[in-house]
């Protein structure tokens, strides 16, 4: 930064100076060459004004020997006055002097003034691009088209270009992060949030299933929590493959899950919530017993006010479904109060 201040700074020092010696040089050596020109033309004028003037008193003087001395003071006195008058004339007319000097060495200045304008705007331009297109929203595509054409602007530029990529990469990277959880890589409880409060804003019908794996502590205090991790993870992918496309999985917290399945009724839930729970029930592992799961689902109605009283009569449904025994689903049908009626098997 320090290296591009000084490397602009001399640039345009380096501009000014060159500037200042060329005037200088230019108007000196014109002006010389002026004053030369003038002072000729004048000595020439003065030549013949001189020749006229002496030949005239030499004959005035020739005629006047001949009469009386009054008249040789007139004519001295005539000489005297002549002389001044001549002598009081400007040597150098005003008119020559603008001609020769003032108006060249003022279009000099015009035409050097109008070039260093012309230098400092095309070294502003670059910069002034920069801050604007930051100030914009940082735009790649209108950054990129700026035009660096001295060092210190094409760097600044690329800087600027890079710092700006990265940092987006990065927010892309953490709002990525900040959405999905860390060990099963599917979206988190802050999503699911996110979808409900849009879902109940547009008022889009909606189904939910509430899932809590059964008996899962029994699985990290038997076999470890890296294996119970690993139960974790694998559950969530077959949720996702079962769910595919009807509906989007959440980590709701700790071993339990949440599918949000927009535009669909209580039994297609029930349906894909079933295929589910059978499939996680057969799925094999290492431990040659079944981690098998229970199953609360209710859907939107316009009685439910908020996403969190949505969720709490589906969690109402998933503490039937446990008492019931587990590995099963509960439902609660129409929102009245708590119509939960039992599932499979
Ligand atoms: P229930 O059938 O009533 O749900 O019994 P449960 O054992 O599944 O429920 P409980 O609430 O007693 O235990 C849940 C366990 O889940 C306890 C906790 O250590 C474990 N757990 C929560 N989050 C994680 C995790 O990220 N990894 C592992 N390995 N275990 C977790
Ligand atoms: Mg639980
Ligand atoms: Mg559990």
């Amino acid at each position: 930064m320090c290296k591009f201040k000084f490397k602009l700074s001399f640039l345009i020092v380096s501009i000014v100076m060159v500037s200042i010696l060329a005037t200088s040089t230019i108007s000196i050596w014109g002006s010389y060459q002026s004053f030369n020109e003038i002072l000729i033309e004048n000595k020439r004028d003065l030549k013949e004004v001189y020749r006229k003037e002496i030949s005239n008193i030499t004959n005035d003087y020739g005629q006047l020997e001949m009469q009386d001395s009054d008249n040789g003071i007139a004519s001295h006195a005539a000489f005297e006055q002549a002389a001044n008058r001549f002598l009081e004339e400007n040597t150098v007319p005003f008119n020559a002097l603008f001609k020769k000097i003032i108006f060249p060495l003022a279009l000099t200045l015009l035409v050097l003034f109008l070039l260093t304008l012309w230098i400092a705007v095309k070294i502003i331009r670059p910069l002034k691009g920069l801050a604007t297109g930051i100030e914009g929203g940082g735009e790649i595509q209108n950054l990129e088209e700026i035009d660096g054409w001295y060092l210190e602007a094409y760097h600044l530029k690329n800087a600027v270009l890079n710092t700006l990529t990265e940092s987006r990469n990065r927010i892309a990277d953490l709002t990525k992060q900040l959405r999905l959880d860390s060990l099963t890589g599917i979206p988190n409880r802050r999503s699911m949030d996110q979808v409900l409060n849009e879902l109940f804003t547009n008022k889009v019908p909606h189904a939910i299933v509430l899932i809590d794996l059964d008996n899962f502590k029994n699985v990290n205090d038997t076999y470890g929590h890296t294996a119970g991790d690993e139960v974790l993870k694998a559950f969530a992918k077959i949720m996702q493959e079962s769910v595919n496309q009807h509906g989007v999985c959440f980590r709701y917290g700790g071993e339990e899950f949440m599918i949000i399945l927009p535009s669909t009724t209580i039994e297609e839930a029930v349906e894909v919530a079933e295929n589910l729970r059978v499939k996680q029930a057969l799925a094999e592992n290492l431990f040659g017993h079944p981690v098998t799961l229970s199953a609360g689902i209710t859907a939107f109605s316009t009685a439910i006010k908020t996403p969190k009283q949505l969720i709490a009569i589906a969690d109402q449904a998933l503490y039937e479904a446990k008492k019931s025994g587990r590995n099963c689903i509960c439902v609660v049908e129409e929102f009245s109060g708590a119509t939960i009626a039992r599932r499979q098997p």
